[in-house]
């Protein structure tokens, strides 16, 4: 591939923010080094989501602003990667006449193949895996396709030198067919990684100084394996990877609620490392749309699940993600979830309003009947009744101590203001976000934080100790981006 610069931007959940990390790394190893803008960049990218309309008619109107580019510059390379590429496939091409190549989230590990195809022939491309079979069942799908492995197998462990938090996939795709969701036709069938390898990756990180680990699937409990003929779950996984030498926080996301395994929270409590923290969606506080969402699980049994939870881990911090206005969602049925809400106190809540996604059974199914303004109303009723429970949470945490993982500077700070020169930015175990001054060498280190004031969504305190100094000699330390919810 002739050596340039590449411009790549992400949309959407953390499984896209991994999967553009191993892109770049293939980038970089094929030569190329990134562009501040696409302006300047020989290769342009877009690492796209189709959960939602709104994520998808982003990336057309950034694509819409290409054209210009294009015309100007017809060497430049236009692509479109990840959900968006698989979901609308080869359309695409008619909707952006200046795109080059398309290419969907089972297919990057081909990525710089396909740019040498563009270079050599001029003319668009496109890999994508079309339908991959459900029939056999999930392990024999996983033992079958351990060559998926080719992206994550090739992640690039010198460019993680100075990572000090880092994504490990531990499965990919995903069978729970949810009506409103798009995910299963994009990112294809359930298959999970061999656990020797999710291991291996993982060691290979702490090594070069990560200190926190995130595990991710889409329904990541569902996980299953087997090493020398034996089945592993996601319990026994668990507990190999938190015992990997230094490595000082585990997280894991998105928990699935109908395949919950008592043993991963004796896991939970057991291991020091594992974060008192579970992403574990309920969706709705209602029977009648859980059921019309094929979720699986009632309120009550999801209620008895949380409580199960406190029962093993009594400050555990739960978050958890809410459609609203979901078809035929009444002011009953928001009540409920909102009853739901106040009952759980979750730490943080993602909301989302509902969005048809084509193909889906919902879209073709049952008309899209909330108004639009009655979703803005729940959404911000929803997300003012957490406002209050995580202001409360975080208030009581007032002059307490709480552990934190330094990530870097504040976003106050990198804007520049002079009050918040100093100012550092960084997490507990709990997931909260924790703001205090600080130098550059408290970057990377696990200081202990006393806090002294509280919003909803941010602890702002001072070091009162330094529980153990960065590990990296390194002067930036690299983080993973801040996924804040309501
Ligand atoms: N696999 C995870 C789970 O089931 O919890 C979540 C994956 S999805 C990328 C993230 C969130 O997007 C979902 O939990 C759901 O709340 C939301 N979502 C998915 N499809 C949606 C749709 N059609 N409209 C609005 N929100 C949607
Ligand atoms: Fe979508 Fe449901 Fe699968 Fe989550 S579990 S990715 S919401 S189909």
């Amino acid at each position: 591939m002739t050596p340039g610069t590449y411009f790549l931007e992400t949309f959407g959940c953390q499984m896209n923010v991994l999967d553009s990390q191993l892109v770049e790394g293939q980038l970089r190893a094929c030569g190329l080094r990134p562009a501040e803008s696409p302006t300047s960049a020989d290769v342009i990218l877009f690492n796209t989501c189709s959960v939602r309309q709104h994520a998808e008619d982003k990336v057309l109107s950034r694509l819409g602003r290409l054209a210009a580019l294009k015309r100007r510059r017809p060497d430049a390379i236009i692509g479109v990667i990840g959900c968006m590429a698989e979901r609308q496939r080869e359309s695409l091409f008619v909707q952006v006449p200046h795109l080059d190549l398309i290419c969907g989230p089972g297919e990057l590990h081909c990525l710089p193949a396909l740019l040498d195809q563009v270079r050599q022939r001029r003319e668009p491309v496109a890999a994508l895996a079309g339908t991959q079979s459900r029939r056999i069942d999930r392990l024999a799908r996983s033992l079958l396709e351990d060559e998926i492995e080719a992206l994550d197998a090739a992640r690039d462990s010198a460019a993680s030198d100075g990572v000090l938090q880092a994504y490990v996939r531990v499965q990919r795709g995903c069978d729970k067919f949810c009506t409103y969701c798009v995910v299963p036709f994009t990112r294809g069938p359930e298959r999970s990684r061999p656990p020797q390898a999710i291991v291996a990756e993982a060691r290979r990180l702490v090594d070069r100084g990560c200190r926190e680990i995130t595990l991710l699937g889409q329904t990541v409990n569902s996980y299953l394996h087997q090493d020398g003929g034996q089945p592993v779950g996601f319990a026994r996984l668990l507990e190999r990877v938190a015992a990997i030498d230094g490595l000082d926080r585990l997280r894991f996301v998105t928990s699935f609620p109908a395949d919950w395994d008592e043993d991963i929270f004796r896991v939970m409590r057991d291991q020091p490392c594992i974060c008192p923290y579970l992403h574990i969606p309920a969706q709705s506080g209602s029977d009648r749309i859980l059921k019309a969402m094929k979720r699986g699980y009632t309120v009550a049994e999801y209620l008895k699940l949380m409580d199960l939870a406190r029962k093993y881990i009594p400050d555990i911090a739960l978050a958890g993600d809410f459609i609203v206005g979901f078809c035929g969602e009444t002011d009953e049925d928001f009540q409920a979830t909102l009853d739901l809400v106040r009952r759980v106190e979750y730490k943080s809540l993602f909301v989302f309003k509902y969005s048809p996604r084509p193909g889906t059974t919902a879209d073709h199914s049952r008309p899209d009947d909330v108004p639009s303004e009655v979703k803005v109303r729940r959404n911000n009723e929803l997300l003012a009744v957490q406002g209050a429970i995580s202001l409360r949470h975080k208030q009581a945490l007032v002059s307490k101590t709480v552990q934190v993982l330094v990530e870097g500077r504040s976003k106050a700070a990198r804007r520049g203001g002079p009050r918040h020169a100093r100012q550092l930015v960084g997490r507990t175990p709990h997931d909260l976000i924790a703001v205090f001054d600080g130098d550059q060498s408290h970057v990377g280190a696990l200081v202990n934080v006393q806090v002294t004031a509280a919003t909803a969504l941010t602890l702002t305190g001072r070091i009162a100790s330094i529980i153990s100094p960065s590990r990296s000699n390194r002067l930036g330390v690299v983080s993973l981006p801040v996924h804040e919810a309501g």
